[in-house]
């Protein structure tokens, strides 16, 4: 067994958790209490490529996504209704209506569309809802061995993390009977037989309800106690679980001490951080929502980004000409079979290459306004003949979104039918340099020789640095001052065209 170390940290973990020799069931698992954005994703992605390096290696292996739905409602978020939802906080998310009204619950708002992202990232797993799992009983065992084992784990808590938990503590949250709050109740007694729990709540109710449904654990508790129940034995997690004195800390220990069980092997994983505003986090309200970034780029490229860098490392998430980038990457690395584990683990629908520079691409798109035919006919002539048509009207698509909500600026334009009114306050070189060029360009130049042509001409001006001049063929066309490089623009747009633009923006 003294074989090379493979390349991908998927393969890698992959073997580690094979030489363990227990069954691998890999384990993920989210909150629905808001948003569920691409810092989350990383979490499934992860697991997805262990899952899938796993198969790869013929290992039978189990992955299944833990929705939260039972978890309460901690605080009305800012993007809730203050006054429907002040009254619901403390309830799970599984018992409270949905913000839209459109879905069955609170939980399944924010679940649903992520779960269809899930579908078009080609992650197969099976959900487990956790109000279900615990309506089903299924927790039963769990939450007795909690209820009596209270001391030894109270007694973890306290030398891990140094807090004392009080004499009120309990492990199981009842869920009150008469007004459905999770944050008011306490334990006052439980019946192992009966798999019944005696509480007392903050609004006056008290007595006694079933295990099944009745409640949940506490989540360092109950983490533990899911990885006994549902057999975990991989999952990744992100970094605030796996500090010291942190949930999975205290779950190791919880899970040895109390369920008889080993802890799953840990995979964490660092934070997606979104440019300029830090790491990704739902009450910060920084967040990208899988399905908004699945409408600009291809799915492969979203899962490429989690699969290309191991799962410690920041993944600094730029939707903007950043992202543009990560399309080239993308469709570069399939072009040339490099990063190979990497694009394989990121394969999804099947992706097919485009093969012209995504900017290119763009700026094409804006000139012949996104008219398929003039798209291509315009590719033939600037370097790219050939090119897929399917593969092209898929990227617009994608390109169309981007650039309506996160392309920079200077990337976007429309090319004017008329002269714009911008024209109007042109200075008198700024005229002169157009007039030049509209006498120098013909039909036929390619981007090389506008490009020279623009040069030679504005070298003729001492007085006005050539970036004013260059304004001026940008104010003639598109009516504002910056725009792609002129060379290859004016050559795409037609030299023809664009010398008697410019002869009239010069006045004529
Ligand atoms: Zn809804
Ligand atoms: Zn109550």
């Amino acid at each position: 067994m003294n074989e090379r170390k493979p390349q991908h940290w998927a393969d890698a973990v992959a073997l580690e958790v094979a030489a363990s020799g227990r069954l691998p069931v890999i384990s993920t698992g989210i909150s629905p209490s808001g948003e569920i954005h691409i810092g989350n994703m990383r979490e499934v992605l992860t697991a997805d490529a262990v899952f899938r390096a796993l198969n790869d290696q013929g290992v039978e292996t189990g992955f299944h996504f833990v929705a939260d739905n039972f978890d309460p409602l901690r605080k009305v978020s800012p993007f809730l209704d203050r006054e429907t939802y002040t009254a619901q906080v403390g309830k799970p998310l599984s018992e409270i209506p949905c913000p839209c009204g459109g879905h069955d619950s609170y939980a399944d708002h924010f679940l649903e569309p992520f779960l269809e992202s899930l579908e078009k990232l080609h992650v197969r797993v099976d959900v487990v809802r956790a109000d279900e799992l615990y309506k089903s009983g299924r927790m039963n065992r769990r939450i007795v061995t909690a209820l009596e084992r209270r001391a030894t784990i109270v007694a973890i808590l306290k030398e891990l993390t140094g807090k004392d938990m009080g004499d009120d503590w309990s492990p199981f949250v009842p869920m009150c009977g008469a007004c459905g709050r999770m944050n008011g109740t306490r334990v006052s007694g439980f019946d192992a037989a009966a798999e019944t729990v005696e509480y007392a709540c903050d609004c006056g109710a008290a007595g006694t309800l079933p295990m099944a449904g009745g409640g949940k654990l506490q989540w360092r508790i109950d983490w533990p106690a899911r990885w006994r129940t549902l057999g975990v034995t991989v999952e990744p997690f992100g970094k605030d679980h796996s500090t010291r004195g942190g949930s999975y800390d205290t779950g190791i220990r919880i899970a040895r001490e109390v369920f008889d069980c080993e802890p799953p092997h840990p995979i964490p994983y660092e934070w997606i951080s979104l440019k300029g505003q830090g790491d990704m986090s739902s009450s910060k309200g920084n967040v990208l929502s899988i399905g908004h970034v699945l409408k600009v780029v291809p799915p492969e490229v979203l899962r490429y980004m989690v699969m290309r860098a191991r799962p410690g490392k920041t993944i600094k998430f730029d939707p903007g000409r950043p992202l543009a980038q990560l399309v080239d990457q993308v469709d570069d690395a399939h072009a040339r079979g490099r990063d190979e584990r990497a694009m394989e683990l990121s394969r999804a629908a099947g992706f097919e290459p485009v093969g012209v520079p995504y900017r290119h691409l763009v700026m094409v798109a804006q000139i012949a306004g996104f008219e398929l035919d003039r798209v291509m006919e315009i590719l033939d002539r600037t370097g790219y003949p050939g090119v897929s048509r399917t593969a092209v009207a898929e990227r617009l698509e994608y390109a169309s979104h981007w650039l309506a909500e996160f392309a920079p600026e200077e990337e976007k334009y429309t090319v004017q039918e008329r002269l714009p009114n911008e024209a109007a306050g042109l200075t008198g070189d700024q005229r002169r340099f157009l007039s030049g060029l509209a006498t120098g360009l013909t039909d036929g130049m390619d981007g090389a020789a506008v490009h020279d042509l623009i040069y030679n001409i504005a070298a003729g001006f001492e007085s006005t640095p050539p970036a004013e001049l260059f304004q001026a063929i940008y104010f003639a066309l598109l009516g504002k001052a910056r725009g792609p490089r002129a060379g290859s623009f004016i050559a795409i747009l037609g030299p023809g065209f664009c010398a008697r633009r410019f002869a009239e923006a010069a006045g004529g």
